[in-house]
């Protein structure tokens, strides 16, 4: 059966780019027809300037959020990523098979390094080698796909090349995992600025709709967002980003194709409307389930503490194989 792992930061709330892109997808067919496991990867949330009460905090309702969304403990497994400590032993290991210079190259550790040092801050080591931490969270589990969004394929590509050059230095030991993206909406943009990934971590808030926003504050931000001056509706990425973006989130939502929907329009004003209200409904399920979630605190704890030790006994086993591959002396 094919192995699927994916991730998700407690570096904020849970966006509308994060449920298209990525968790709509791991609820969906992913936990159905593979043996999935889905990770609040939490260390990863410790690469910037963070508080430690709120990473706590984003981890519980991220973990909760999941849920609401549809995975299913019954299905998949579901757990917080430094309740497992194999992925910090492996990720050592896999530092020792990459190189500085590929890490200097990762988009996100320019973008996000370049961010922190225009706020003043320094830029942390963890932040250059997260892209080696989730290698090894991904070649943990021997993992086949990885559903994300089109913004992580390059650090899915880097977990290729690092099981790639692992298994021909030390013998054969990891799965050569590959990214899988949906169709529509792989990298849903911002609604004020078209042209910058819609990201939880980001600053410009009012282009940002948060899974838990309520219904009316999605229909503002829907209806504020910024598109172009044309007068016909079309769908073209390049040239309209902004509407391009509106339609996609719409194909998205509905089931259409973004190019077909275009054509049903001829007023802005029209698509947003339709777009607003489809993201409300698709929306309204989830938060609904939350809210649910939050008065059974322990269920969600039940569900990560089984999730954490399942996880556990899957990547023992590869991690220790690893360890060997490459010299370490087994203990006693
Ligand atoms: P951060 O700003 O802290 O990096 P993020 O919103 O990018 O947060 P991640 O935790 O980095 O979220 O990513 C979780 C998953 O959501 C990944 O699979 C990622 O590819 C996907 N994803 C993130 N943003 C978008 C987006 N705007 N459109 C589609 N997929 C997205
Ligand atoms: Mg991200």
């Amino acid at each position: 059966m094919t192995r699927v792992f994916s991730g998700i930061k407690p570096t904020g709330h849970l966006t509308l780019g994060n449920y298209l892109g990525a968790v709509r997808r791991w609820a969906g067919e992913d936990q159905h027809r593979s043996d999935a496991l889905f990770c609040v990867v939490d260390l990863h949330a410790l690469t910037v300037d963070h508080d430690p009460a709120r990473v706590r905090r984003l981890s519980r309702q991220a973990a909760s959020l999941l849920l609401a969304a549809g995975l299913d403990p019954e299905l998949c497994t579901v757990f917080v990523q430094s309740h497992v400590d194999e992925h910090a032993r492996l990720s050592y290991v896999l530092e020792c098979v990459a190189t500085d210079g590929e890490m200097r190259r990762m988009i996100q550790y320019k973008e996000k390094a370049a961010r922190e040092r225009e706020r003043g801050g320094s830029v942390r080591l963890s932040l250059l080698t997260y892209p080696v931490l989730m290698a090894a969270d991904i070649l943990a589990y021997g993992t086949d796909d990885v559903p994300v969004g089109n913004d992580q394929t390059q650090h899915v590509e880097l977990a290729r090349d690092l099981a790639v050059r692992f298994n021909q230095r030390y013998g054969h030991t990891f799965v050569v995992p590959r990214a899988t993206s949906p169709a529509v909406a792989a990298r849903v943009m911002n609604l004020q600025e078209p042209v910058s990934k819609m990201g939880k971590s980001d600053d410009v808030g009012p282009g940002i709709v948060y899974l838990l926003d309520e219904p009316d504050v999605v229909r503002k931000k829907v209806m504020r967002a910024v598109t172009d001056s044309g007068r016909e509706v079309v769908y073209d990425r390049k040239e309209r980003p902004g509407p391009a973006n509106l339609l996609e989130i719409l194909a998205a939502c509905t089931g259409g194709e973004p190019a077909e929907l275009a054509g049903a329009y001829d007023s802005y004003g029209a698509l947003k409307k339709d777009t607003a209200e489809a993201v409300v409904e698709v929306l309204r399920p989830v938060r609904e389930r939350h809210q649910e979630l939050c008065a059974d605190p322990g269920y969600v704890e039940g569900v990560l503490r089984e999730g954490a030790r399942k996880a556990r006994a899957m990547a023992r086993p590869t991690v220790d194989a690893a360890y060997r591959a490459i010299g370490l002396l087994p203990p006693a």
